[in-house]
């Protein structure tokens, strides 16, 4: 039986937007149910039998979930036979005495021998994947501020850039037509740096890692032309973070966003 896409389930749905399953909007809610984090039975507005009839239909995210767990599993391995006390300056990050501290928005996520992850931010299963990547693989290059595109990246970033512009940057972009102070929570919130220097109306940088910055730029709406929003990374990003990664990154920034307008965010 064919599964359906975030806009095939988004058509069953109310379309009021009223959030009261969480999610800021009906397609955000739709789009979550198919990432796994999210389940029909949030939307108190959708009937039983038709929530029992699309349940198979949106399953396909529990391979993900299985993917996710062994991803994880793999690289806390990888851990294991890792020397963490030696790889602070390679990492931009601090070695505690017991394990490795490293910033991820302004805020320290530890990760010790055994590859176990801590932080006092309460939604970080999204940066456990990129965060192992970080600590096991980058080359620990400085970035250069020369900001590209994912699609100009080597390792791939050609691949993965038509799903980024649809999972992450078009998501976003209707987000911040929303909610136009969210790059003020981001300051606020996660240490981002308003730029200077860009064509857009506003652009900030943040780090979601300490040697993976990425660069937000949002362009308004302007008569006749819609807005629009780009992220652009380093362009040593994928020597830092593998490509995968990185749109993994994106994807998570964008989750935590919708939360934290949900919390403390006011609509345009
Ligand atoms: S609960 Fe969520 S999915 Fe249901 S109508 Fe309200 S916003 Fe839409």
């Amino acid at each position: 039986m064919p599964k359906l896409n975030h806009l095939e389930l988004y058509k069953v749905l109310e379309k009021t937007n009223c959030r009261q399953c969480g999610a800021p909007t009906c397609l955000a809610f739709a789009a979550a149910v198919l990432r796994g984090e999210k389940n029909l039975n949030d939307c108190p507005f959708l009937d039983k039998a038709v929530v029992e009839k699309l349940g198979g239909l949106t399953e396909p995210r529990r391979p993900e979930r299985d993917d996710w767990e062994q991803a994880l599993g793999e690289l806390q391995d990888r851990i294991q036979s890792s020397d963490l006390s030696s790889m602070p300056d390679r990492l931009g990050a601090v070695w505690l005495g017991d394990k490795l501290a490293v910033k991820c928005l302004g805020k320290d996520f530890c990760v010790d021998q055994n590859g176990n992850m801590t932080s006092a931010c309460h939604n970080n299963r999204w940066v456990a994947v990129p965060l192992l990547h970080y600590i096991i693989d980058s080359a620990g290059l400085e970035p250069g501020r020369n900001w590209v595109h994912l699609k100009e990246l080597s390792g791939g970033g050609a691949t993965w850039a038509g799903l980024f512009a649809q999972r992450c940057e078009k998501p976003l972009k209707e987000l911040v037509d929303k909610h136009t102070d969210l790059f003020e929570l981001i300051v606020d919130i996660f240490e981002g740096k308003p730029a200077a220097g860009f064509d857009s109306d506003i652009s900030v940088v943040i780090h979601p890692l300490p040697k993976v910055p990425v660069l937000i730029c949002y362009w308004k709406k302007e008569a006749d032309l819609d807005s629009s929003l780009s992220l652009f990374f380093d362009s040593t990003a994928s020597a830092n973070l593998d490509v995968g990664s990185l749109y993994t990154l994106g994807v998570g920034l964008l989750t935590m966003f919708e939360k934290i307008v949900l919390t403390h965010g006011k609509r345009a």
